[in-house]
């Protein structure tokens, strides 16, 4: 039977273990602050910062929301994150995703320093990846390296592929993956034989946005199977770029959705926050 991939549990237990390091961080004085930056009203990403401020009151960790109007311009958000960067105060910088169309999103991610990038979208954080130098690594993929690690699956020597090949997802997937010796194809919208490539996978990921796109065509008998697409399908049920039914009966291993890939993400950057601390007071 295949093992699901408990990444509720998994990311319980990293907030468990960062909220003890930081508790003995603030015995000696040493407190972590997020400044988190919102602009406009995004149902979605109003969310999705309710839920970072609330791991971050679980772990001890101060965090400062600035929720601006969806009219704000650059300039503003810009200013606001240069205030951000030179307080000693605040050791991670955030801004949620997507921002409006009248700003130029690489330019705000851009303007964050490389020592707050907990979300690690800096240029200077991804190529520091690519060449295996410190930085903060995105949270998704850093993520779905501790489920593999923590489920007791090996990387080293493993074929790997990656479906998808965005920068927030796949491209640091597959770095990551390179980093534990892992043998990396990536896959996109212009791979041919897509199904032939990934039935060579002992692990697949799977990040392209297409619900229930996976099916068992596409996976070979005892590989490990994660899923990091989050979908409504017709029922409203959450689901993933896999069709878990239809899988789960060949593989080995496999992230369910709800429950696999997506806690995963806001440890990782409460990971990255308290190493940002680590590292500023170091
Ligand atoms: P993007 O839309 O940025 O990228 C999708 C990628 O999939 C692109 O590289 C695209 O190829 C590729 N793709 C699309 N269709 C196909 C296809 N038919 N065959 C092969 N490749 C295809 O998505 P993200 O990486 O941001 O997110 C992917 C999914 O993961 C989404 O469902 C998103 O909601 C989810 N997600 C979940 C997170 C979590 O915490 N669990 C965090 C982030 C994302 P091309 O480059 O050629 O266009």
């Amino acid at each position: 039977m295949a093992i699901r991939i408990d990444g509720k549990k998994i990311s319980a237990d990293i907030k468990d273990e960062l909220k003890a390091q930081v508790a003995q961080l603030k015995e000696q004085g040493r407190d972590i602050c997020l400044a988190v930056i919102q602009v406009g009203d995004d149902p979605a990403s109003t969310v999705y910062v309710r839920n970072k401020k609330t791991a971050c009151a679980y772990i001890g960790i101060e965090s400062r929301a600035f929720a601006l109007p969806e009219e704000t311009t650059e300039e503003e958000l810009l200013a606001l994150i240069d205030q951000l960067n030179k307080d000693d105060h605040v050791h991670g910088i955030l801004v949620q995703l997507p921002i409006p169309d009248h700003m130029d999103e690489q330019k705000v991610i851009r303007a964050i320093s490389p020592k707050k990038d907990v979300d690690g979208f800096h240029p200077q954080s991804v190529g520091a990846l690519s060449i295996g130098e410190p930085g903060f690594v995105s949270c998704t993929p850093a993520g779905i390296i501790q489920l593999l690690k923590r489920t007791g699956i090996e990387i080293e020597g493993q074929e790997c592929v990656v479906v998808g090949r965005s920068n927030i997802v796949g491209k640091p997937m597959a770095m990551l993956l390179l980093r534990e010796n892992g043998t990396v194809t990536v896959c996109h919208s212009r791979t041919r034989n897509l199904e032939e490539v990934c039935r060579r996978a002992d692990i697949l990921v799977t990040a392209i946005g297409k619900p229930k796109f996976f099916d068992d065509t596409y996976v070979k008998e005892g590989a490990v199977v994660i899923d990091v697409g989050i979908h409504r399908d017709e029922n409203n049920k959450l689901c993933g770029d896999v069709d878990y039914d239809k899988v789960v009966d060949k593989v080995r291993a496999i992230t369910p959705v709800p429950g696999g890939v997506g806690p995963m993400t806001i440890a990782m950057l409460m990971n990255n926050c308290v190493e940002a601390a680590l590292r500023m007071d170091s």
